[in-house]
C-alpha cells in the first residue's frame, strides 16, 4: 500500500496530556490524548468511497489489500500516524456538559495530499480512549453504514461535510439496546474512517474557557486559525482582529451550512456544540434523517421526541444559539462584546440572504421580490401547503422543473403525495398557488429550458432517504453489499436521472412510515 505524507500538526503544536492509557480520566491543560485503536478480530473492508481514495492517493489496488482493511480497522498504523483523541466538551440539549471528548473517535493523523491539501484521517469506533466516559469505544455496522453513507451523498449534494473513505467490519459484536427499553442485543460492529481538513468542534473551545485555562484556548484559537483558516492569515496581520474576522467567519460558514441542510432537506438530529464543526462542515451523523413529507416540525431522533429541539425547521436557530456558546468560550480571549454580539447579528441576516438565495434556486427564479406580497409569502403558502397536504419534499421541488407555466396542473405532482385526505384538502389550493406561481416565473421571462437546468442543479431526484439507508443496512447485515453499493453510487449523482434506479427516487413507502430506523432513530450507536 502506498505511504501517506504525514504532516501532525495538532499534536505537535499543542499540549497533550502527559497520563497514558486508556483509563477515563478528567484530562486537564491539554487539548489531546495520546492513545492506539484497539485492534479488531477480524478486519474487513465492507464499502470505500473512490473520490476520497483518489483525493488521498489510493488506487483501488491499494484499497483491496488487506493492509487497508488493517489499517482502516485500527489494528495497524502507516508510518507517520499519531494517533490521538481530542478533549473537548459541549452544551447537549442546552445544557453545559462537561467534558466528552473522542470517547470512540480516534484521529490517526493529519496527511497531505498530492495536492497540498491537508486531511485528518480519524476512525470511529476505534475502542476506548480516556474520553470513553462509561462507554465502550466501539460502533456498529447501522450507524457506522449511515456515517459513511451519509457524508459522501452530503458531499455529492453539494453540501459542506467531514468525509468517509472506508466502512470496515471489525468481525466483532458490540451490544447495544437501541431504544433504551431493556432489550440489549449484539450488533455487528464496525469502523468507520472519516476525513476531514479538521474535526475541531464549537466544544474544544467551550471546554478551555469552562474550565478557566485561558492561556490554552488562546493557543488552540491561534492554531485553529493559523492551521485551518491561512486565509485571514494572509489578509489580517493583526492578531486581535484576525481573532474577530475568524469568529465571523465561522458564524458565515455556519449560515451557509444551515441554508444548505434547509435546501436538502436533511436534519442532522444531535445539534449539540459538541457536534458543531469550526470549518461550518456537517458532522457526526448519528440519529439523523432526511425529510420525506414537508414537516419543519419532524425530528428522526426519539431521544429529542418531547422537546423537538433539534427538529427540521429550527435548526437554523440553534445553531445561532450553539454560536452564542461559542461566542461565550472564545470572550475571555477576544476580550470585546461588541464584535461578537456583530457577528451573531449578523449570522441571522446571512441566514436570511443565503435561505433566500437558495429558496430562489429551488423555484427557478431569477430574482427574488422580498416581502409578504412577495416571493417571501409565495414561498410561505407554499411550506405550508405542503406541510398540511403530507407532500414530499424532494418530489415536489424537482417536479416543478416540469411545469409548464402557460398551463399548470397537478398531474406532475401525483407520486408527492403520502395521504389521500390530505391531499384531497390542500389539492384546490395547491393549484391556485401552482398559477401564482407561474404567474409569477413567466413575468421574469428566464427561457424554459435554462430555468429547468438550474432548478435540476439544486433540487435533487435522489437523497438518502432512512428507509433506503435502512434497506441497506438489513441487508448488509444479512452478509448482502449490493444494495449498499447501488444506493452508494446512485448518490454519486443526485441531480441526475438515472435511468433503471426510479425506485431510489420514490416516496418512502407505507411500511417506513412508523419504522425503527426509517422515521425514528436513537442516540445508541
Ligand atoms: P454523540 O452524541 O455521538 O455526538 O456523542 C457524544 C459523546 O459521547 C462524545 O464524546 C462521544 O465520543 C461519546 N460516545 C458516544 N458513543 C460512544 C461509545 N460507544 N463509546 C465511547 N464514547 C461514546
Ligand atoms: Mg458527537
Amino acid at each position: 500500500m502506498k505511504d501517506l505524507r504525514f504532516d501532525n500538526r495538532f499534536v505537535r503544536e499543542l499540549p497533550g496530556d502527559p497520563e497514558q492509557g486508556r483509563h477515563v480520566r478528567q484530562v486537564h491543560g491539554a487539548c489531546y490524548s495520546r492513545v492506539e485503536p484497539t485492534p479488531v478480530r477480524a478486519p474487513r473492508l465492507l464499502a470505500w468511497s473512490r473520490e476520497v481514495a483518489d483525493l488521498l492517493g489510493f488506487d483501488a489496488a491499494d484499497v483491496h489489500g488487506q493492509q487497508f482493511a488493517d489499517v482502516f480497522g485500527g489494528n495497524a498504523l502507516l508510518p507517520g500516524m499519531e494517533p490521538y483523541a481530542a478533549c473537548y466538551g459541549g452544551h447537549q440539549f442546552g445544557n453545559w456538559a462537561g467534558q466528552l471528548g473522542d470517547g470512540r473517535a480516534i484521529t490517526l493523523g493529519e496527511t497531505i495530499d498530492p495536492q497540498g491539501q491537508r486531511w485528518e484521517l480519524q476512525l470511529k469506533g476505534a475502542g476506548p480512549t480516556p474520553y470513553s466516559r462509561r462507554a465502550d469505544g466501539r460502533a456498529v455496522l447501522r450507524s457506522s453504514l449511515r456515517e459513511f453513507l451519509c457524508s459522501e451523498a452530503m458531499h455529492h449534494l453539494g453540501v459542506p461535510t467531514t468525509r468517509a473513505l472506508s466502512l470496515v467490519a471489525t468481525g466483532e459484536e458490540v451490544v447495544r439496546d437501541m431504544f433504551y427499553d431493556g432489550r440489549a442485543r449484539p450488533e455487528p460492529g464496525a469502523v468507520v474512517c472519516r476525513v476531514a481538513p479538521s474535526f475541531i468542534r464549537f466544544g474544544n473551545f467551550e471546554i478551555f474557557a469552562a474550565r478557566g485555562e485561558e492561556p490554552l484556548l488562546e493557543r488552540l484559537i491561534d492554531f485553529t486559525i493559523e492551521r485551518d483558516f491561512p486565509e485571514l492569515v494572509e489578509t489580517e496581520p493583526d492578531r486581535a482582529r484576525r481573532r474577530v474576522r475568524w469568529f465571523e467567519e465561522v458564524c458565515r460558514r455556519t449560515a451557509v451550512l444551515m441554508a444548505h441542510w434547509m435546501r436538502v432537506g436533511f436534519v442532522h438530529g444531535v445539534m449539540n456544540t459538541d457536534n458543531m464543526s469550526i470549518l461550518g462542515l456537517t458532522i457526526d451523523y448519528g440519529p439523523y434523517g432526511w425529510i420525506d413529507n414537508f414537516d419543519p416540525e419532524w425530528t428522526p431522533n426519539t431521544t429529542d421526541a418531547g422537546g423537538r429541539r433539534y427538529r427540521f425547521g429550527h435548526q437554523p436557530r440553534i445553531a445561532h444559539w450553539n454560536l452564542w456558546q461559542l461566542a461565550n468560550a472564545v470572550y475571555p480571549v477576544i476580550r470585546e462584546v461588541e464584535p461578537l454580539e456583530r457577528a451573531l447579528v449578523a449570522y441571522a441576516e446571512l441566514h436570511e440572504t443565503e435561505y433566500r438565495r437558495m429558496m430562489q434556486g429551488k423555484l427557478g427564479l431569477a430574482t427574488w421580490q422580498a416581502g409578504e406580497a412577495g416571493d417571501d409569502g409565495l414561498l410561505d403558502t407554499l411550506h405550508r401547503l405542503l406541510e398540511r397536504g403530507e407532500v414530499d419534499m424532494t418530489i415536489f421541488f424537482r417536479r416543478l422543473a416540469d411545469l409548464d407555466l402557460d398551463a399548470p396542473a397537478l398531474g406532475l405532482f401525483e407520486e408527492a403525495f403520502y395521504d389521500p385526505t390530505r391531499r384531497a384538502a390542500v389539492e384546490p389550493e395547491l393549484l391556485g398557488w401552482l398559477h401564482d406561481y407561474a404567474a409569477r416565473a413567466r413575468s421574469e421571462g428566464m427561457p424554459a429550458a435554462l430555468r429547468r437546468a438550474g432548478m435540476d442543479g439544486v433540487n435533487p431526484l435522489y437523497v438518502p432517504r432512512n428507509y433506503l439507508a435502512q434497506q441497506a443496512i438489513d441487508a448488509a447485515e444479512a452478509g448482502e453489499l449490493g444494495e449498499l453499493e447501488t444506493l452508494f453510487e446512485v448518490l454519486r449523482q443526485p441531480y441526475v436521472e438515472q435511468p433503471g434506479r426510479e425506485r431510489f427516487a420514490a416516496r418512502r413507502p407505507d411500511w417506513a412510515r412508523n419504522r425503527a430506523g426509517c422515521s425514528m432513530l436513537s442516540c445508541s450507536s
